[in-house]
């Protein structure tokens, strides 16, 4: 059934915003929002969606929403358990979360165990926390559509497949980012600036870095084995430099169905919230022939080496994948912050995978837990 009635946790936010625009064009009733401290931005748009609920994590900035929303009837929650308790909304039928890193990894629990359809765009929520969420939704039988465009295009592949034996493998497109083609020695000096220039995409900061590393393909790797139950191996990455094939998949008659299309994330937004059905779209149609090439290259794993890094983790298996995540996290924070150099991010993701003991089973408490030992391993 077609979402009607959606909270969007991270709404002021990249994907957030969309996510509000096509809601307005869906005519989808909004009744949760929740971001970090960004108080002019959710005033507005709990004003304009008259919402039942906001929430902002820093407890100051919730204060000073509290008083700018005096005169209408949305509540003001705070903190993390206020973003939790918008995620559980009783009013809502779906979560979209698009709130950036692990932060998101709670209340994608909180809105599986009160059973609401889940439109993940907070790929960081699998990579953490694979495991516990997969249990859950299939605990609550709860339904993941993916946002992040190669995983909505994968499941869009999937459409009407045969048998879990007839998927041979994923074909998972990447852009390759900015610094596609360069050595490692040319790496060594790009700013923040450079890093910030994404050739196809408009997206928040820390996931545009990720996506200068790489690291951002290495995470929708987990992303997709997580997804779609597939093995690492089963996994093939390719550069795409147009961002127009979303992603394909090999069945095992070597037929490849892809999905295209122009490079907007309202269109991947809108299928996770209209699914199983197709609404218009504000994005424009795509011509292939204006668009007359498409390539494609093997990535250079030697001078992005994010990807070998994630791909270890998930084969390492239980906590790796969160000690990558978080080892991320805190190094894309301090190359934005100008401590450290671009290639350092990789070196101290690394270091923090091989210093991460191998375990099967891990709880929500044992996340956080390494969630702390990497950002501190980092940060020493
Ligand atoms: P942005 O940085 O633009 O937005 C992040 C949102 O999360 C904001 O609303 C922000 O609030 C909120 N937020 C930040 N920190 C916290 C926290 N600790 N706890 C709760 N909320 C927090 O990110 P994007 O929209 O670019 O990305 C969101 C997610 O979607 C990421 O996981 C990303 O990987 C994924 N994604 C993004 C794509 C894109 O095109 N942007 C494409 C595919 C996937 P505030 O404004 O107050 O800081
Ligand atoms: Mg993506």
């Amino acid at each position: 059934m077609a979402t009607k009635n959606i909270s969007i946790l991270g709404s002021t936010g990249s994907i957030g915003k969309q996510s509000l625009d096509v809601c307005r064009k869906c005519g989808y009733s909004v009744k949760a929002l929740t971001a970090f401290s960004s108080v002019k931005e959710i005033e507005n748009q709990a004003r304009e969606f008259k919402v039942q609920t906001v929430a902002l994590v820093d407890e100051n900035s919730a204060k000073e929403l509290k008083i700018k929303l005096a005169d209408t009837d949305t509540k003001v929650l705070s903190g993390v358990d206020g973003v939790c308790e918008c995620a559980g909304t009783e009013s809502a039928d779906t979560v979209l979360n698009a709130i950036v890193g692990m932060a998101g990894l709670k209340p994608t629990l909180t809105a599986i165990g009160a059973k609401k359809k889940i439109a993940l765009a907070n790929k960081e929520t699998l990579v953490a926390g694979g495991r516990l969420v997969m249990g859950e939704a299939e605990k609550n039988g709860v339904r993941i559509l993916p946002v992040d465009s190669e995983h909505s295009a994968i499941f869009q592949c999937l459409q009407g497949k045969p048998s879990n034996r007839a998927l041979k493998k994923i074909i998972l497109t990447a852009s390759g980012g900015p610094f596609f083609g360069k050595t490692a020695q040319e790496l060594k000096s790009v700013t923040v600036e450079n890093a910030l220039k994404h050739p196809n995409w408009s997206m928040g900061a820390k996931i545009t870095i990720d996506s200068a590393t790489m690291m951002n393909k290495g995470l929708e790797l987990i992303e997709a084995v997580w997804l779609f139950s597939v093995k690492p191996e089963d996994i093939e990455i390719v550069v795409h430099r147009e961002s127009i094939v979303h992603s394909a998949v090999e069945y095992d008659d070597n037929s490849v169905i892809a999905q295209l299309g122009l490079p907007d994330m309202r269109i991947p937004i809108q299928y996770a919230l209209t699914y199983p059905e197709r609404f218009e779209s504000p994005v424009g149609e795509l011509s292939l022939s204006k668009i007359g090439k498409l390539s494609f290259f093997e990535p250079d794993y030697e001078t992005f080496k994010c990807i070998n890094i994630c791909k270890n983790a998930i084969n390492k298996g239980g906590l790796c994948t969160a000690a990558v995540n978080s080892a991320n996290e805190q190094a894309n924070l301090m190359f934005r912050q100008g401590k450290i150099g671009f290639l350092d991010i990789a070196e101290r993701v690394q270091e923090v995978l091989e210093r991460t003991p191998v375990c099967d089973e891990y709880t929500f408490d044992d996340v956080m837990e390494i969630d702390k030992f990497a950002r501190e391993y980092v940060m020493r």
